[in-house]
């Protein structure tokens, strides 16, 4: 997987390209995220004590995997905050690292 929850993302392709946002869940199965803020949906609800008018909420919809991509945060960089691919780098003591194919800087999931 090569983002994951926190992950700030742009997403690429589909209806919502060109947006970015933080990661807020992943379907690993459905290889499908969710970004706080995009692919909002009306969700339609039944009337119930939390929300007793019933009605509709806005809600994320999920997005594939394939069409989001980590943002690169380093102001130098020339694909700043927007959507980049990665390579791994592996330390010493087995910890990945991604770092940005065009700067070097590493990509990091807020926390
Ligand atoms: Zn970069």
């Amino acid at each position: 997987m090569h983002v994951r929850i926190n992950d700030f993302v742009a997403v690429m392709a589909g209806n919502e390209a060109g947006k970015t946002g933080k990661i807020i869940k992943v379907l690993t199965d459905k290889k499908r995220v969710i970004i706080k803020g995009i692919n909002l949906i009306y969700k339609h609800t039944k009337p119930s004590q939390k929300n007793p008018q019933g009605g509709r909420i806005r809600k994320e919809a999920s997005v594939a995997i394939s069409n989001v991509l980590p943002v690169c945060q380093d102001k130098n960089c020339k694909k700043y905050n927007k959507g980049v691919r990665t390579r791994k780098k592996i330390l010493e003591n087995g910890v990945k690292l991604r770092m940005c194919v065009y700067c070097s800087s590493e990509i990091t999931a807020d926390e």
